[in-house]
């Protein structure tokens, strides 16, 4: 069965590149019936943080890409890295090297000296027949791996196609530092053998770490999982991705107003395509993902687009789904969903006209909340003597309104309109200055009754003074 993880090094928040990794990893996992597994990759105490952890898991959370397992922090797994490096030098894969830095220094720069990249020389591998220098007095040994000297390493990436290593190229990588401690290489194989890693999705920043990873699967006996290497995204202008391209933290997009499906589904499509569908449930990128359609090249972030999915999924998504982070973001301006409307009706009534849930409580804050003022174009536009007149007029009309439903605000409204020899219009943008603060709103006969008698009656009277 298919095994994925997610790898994240807690060193920040979860950003829109780790985001897609996670969730082609997850899936992948899912489309086959297999396992998505999360491990936290916190073996730079000095960079890794808890508070980043929190954020990693924060952002997967509110994605929806659960793991199968608890996940596995690398920091736990001392005892078992320190079993395999023992078993490794017992083996012969591994060996003691005792150069000083001061040695590899002056193996560098002879190298350069003569042109030559700077690569370890193999001073302390073992060979048959081959004399090792004496052992140094004082001298820490780090641990490197004995990597094989000849042949070739080749990956056949499930998105790039085959990548040809020679393994006369990939020098005797270190895997226990002087202080004992594991190198991340090492690491990352251990864990993904011991997880029972059956495909490896992770960025192409990594493809030069595979060769030197699957010979030491090999070393270790173990079959190397395969692998998939993203592309990475660029920012509109063909740029990497950065800061000035937009948010790049998961949560940021949450306080922007986007709900947690839409964000999957722009994912989603950053690399990967299932002819020209655009839109997918969660059960359909489950069912059609698959890395043959992921692209081998890098994939452009693209902010309207982002919005465009977002609206859709606004004005689609069943209401379960969008409740909760409409209440969110109404709580985030500091409104109380219990001093209002039903937000069920809110969200009906806006979902239309918003792209994104922040604009929606935007502009929905005054159905929460008292008006702090009026929008000032608008108010010198609609808020006329005019208008006032209007407005007087209406306060009587709809105070004697018997039930205050739609239907009948509806015909007091056109009907007041009419008998006053005015389009629709000229009544309700007068309205909506007076009762929401600005000439948006849903439609007026709507905003009226999610707004109530009361708080109507009060904001036109207000509005007349
Ligand atoms: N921890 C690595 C990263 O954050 C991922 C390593 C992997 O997926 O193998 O880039």
């Amino acid at each position: 069965t298919v095994v994925t993880r997610f790898a994240p090094s807690p060193t920040g928040f979860l950003h829109i590149g780790g985001a897609r990794t996670a969730l082609f990893s997850y899936l992948y996992a899912k489309r086959h019936g297999g396992k998505f597994l999360l491990r936290i990759e916190d073996t730079d105490r000095e960079r890794s943080t808890q508070a980043a952890v929190d954020a990693i898991f924060e952002g997967m959370a509110w994605l929806g890409l659960h793991a199968d397992a608890e996940p596995v922090y690398q920091t736990q797994r001392f005892d078992r890295y320190k079993a395999v490096i023992a078993q490794m030098l017992e083996a012969g894969t591994a060996y003691y090297c005792y150069c000083t830095k001061e040695e590899l220094e002056q193996m560098r720069n002879e190298q350069m000296a003569r042109k030559e990249k700077p690569r370890y020389d193999g001073r302390w591998r073992p060979e048959p027949g081959k004399q090792l220098p004496p052992v140094p007095a004082g001298v820490q040994p780090v641990v490197r791996f004995r990597n094989p000297a000849h042949g070739k390493v080749v990956i056949r990436d499930l998105i790039k196609g085959e990548i040809v290593f020679d393994n006369a190229e990939l020098d005797d990588l270190i895997i226990a530092r002087a202080d004992g401690t594991p190198t991340y290489n090492f690491c990352v194989v251990v864990d993904d053998m011991d997880m029972g890693i059956t495909h490896v999705i992770r960025g192409d920043d990594h493809v030069n770490n595979t060769p030197r990873q699957i010979n030491i699967f090999r070393a270790l006996g173990a079959t190397p999982p395969q692998y998939a290497h993203v592309s990475m995204i660029l920012g509109a202008d063909g740029a990497k991705l950065s800061k000035r391209h937009g948010a790049l933290g998961v949560m940021e997009y949450r306080a922007m107003g986007f709900l947690p499906e839409a964000m999957l589904n722009y994912l989603v499509r950053l690399g990967w395509s299932h002819g020209d569908q655009e839109l997918f449930t969660r059960q359909e990128m489950i069912e059609k993902f698959d890395l043959d359609h992921v692209s081998a090249s890098p994939a452009r972030f693209d902010m309207e687009k982002a919005y465009w999915v977002n609206h859709q999924y606004l004005k689609t998504a069943p209401l379960h789904a969008v409740v909760p982070e409409f209440d969110w973001h109404l709580r985030r301006l500091g409104l109380d969903p219990a001093q209002g409307p039903a937000i069920e009706d809110v969200i009906r009534a806006q979902r239309e006209r918003c792209r994104t849930l922040l604009e929606m409580a935007e502009k929905s804050r005054f159905f929460y909340a008292e008006l702090s003022g009026y929008d000032e174009k608008d108010a010198a536009k609609h808020l006329t003597a005019e208008s006032a007149d209007l407005l007087e007029a209406l306060v009587g009309i709809l105070a004697a309104l018997p039930a205050w439903t739609a239907t009948s605000l509806h015909a007091a409204i056109t009907g007041f309109a009419e008998s006053r020899g005015l389009g629709l219009g000229k009544v309700a943008q007068p309205i909506r200055v007076a009762v929401a603060g600005m000439a948006v709103s849903p439609p007026i006969d709507q905003t009226l009754f999610l707004l109530g008698r009361e708080r109507t009656l009060a904001r036109l009277a207000a509005a007349v003074r």
